[in-house]
């Protein structure tokens, strides 16, 4: 088990808050999702004690027995990963927010499973691929506004922005163009009154490059290796 994940969870906190005041924002307006993908419950249980309350985890089976274990109280899960669509029911029965949504299919299934399941208003940002990178889940920029008309009908689920998972950069200032063009996508939707929040999200920036993303506006951050330490 990571024995810094105190220690680290504070450096990345002030990481984010230094971001924030360098680009003339509110650190309060920025979310820290900690990635605890193949950590275990006991790792997550040190992060709550730490004062961290989100958690991102990108497969629905771990995630299953690791919420199973762990619970909601005082803890809040999202759903970082690609979702298949036969995992489409155990998502809403599981997360608090989806930031994976990427097809008109894959919200309307999620709509009806909410219907089904007696869920309100789920959360869901959806995947935006800017990098035309197919191997990767993401829709494209160009097929965004038939998935954003999808989402309008849909009355169970709570569109409140976008996620970008850009290419891996050695450099991460080569990611930030990818960063400021969501954000102009972002600011595009939200003047067409799209998001229920009002505002919408941005869900980007990762270990290695969540100052940049959060100077290019990201209010989620999904961070891992630099809380839990490098994956196996
Ligand atoms: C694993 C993962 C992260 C966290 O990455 P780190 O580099 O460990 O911070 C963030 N977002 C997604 C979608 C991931 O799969």
């Amino acid at each position: 088990m990571p024995s810094n994940v105190k220690k680290n969870l504070n450096a990345v906190q002030k990481q984010i808050d230094q971001a924030a005041e360098r680009s003339g924002r509110s650190p309060a307006e920025i979310k820290l999702v900690a990635v605890s993908k193949t950590y275990g419950a006991e790792t997550i249980r040190t992060a709550v004690k730490a004062g961290q309350r989100a958690f991102g985890e990108n497969k629905i089976q771990e995630a299953e027995s690791k919420i199973g274990e762990l619970g909601y109280d005082g803890y809040e899960w999202h759903l970082i990963g690609h979702l298949q669509k036969n995992k489409a029911r155990k998502a809403v029965q599981l997360f608090d927010m989806i930031h994976s949504v990427d097809s008109p299919e894959l919200a309307l299934r999620l709509d009806k499973l909410c219907a089904e399941e007696g869920r309100k208003n789920l959360k869901v940002l959806v995947q935006v691929d800017l990098a035309g990178e197919s191997s990767k889940s993401g829709i494209a920029e160009t097929d965004l506004q038939m998935l954003v008309e999808s989402l309008k009908r849909c009355e169970n689920l709570s569109f409140e922005g976008l996620m970008l998972l850009p290419p891996f950069f050695d450099d991460a200032e080569e990611a930030r163009p990818y960063f400021q063009r969501l954000r102009e996508i972002r600011d595009r939707l939200a003047g067409e009154a799209v998001f229920a929040n009002g505002f919408g999200h941005l869900s980007m920036g990762m270990s290695h490059d969540l100052e940049i993303a959060i100077e290019e506006g990201a209010t989620i951050v999904r961070i891992g290796t630099a809380i839990f330490g490098e994956r196996n």
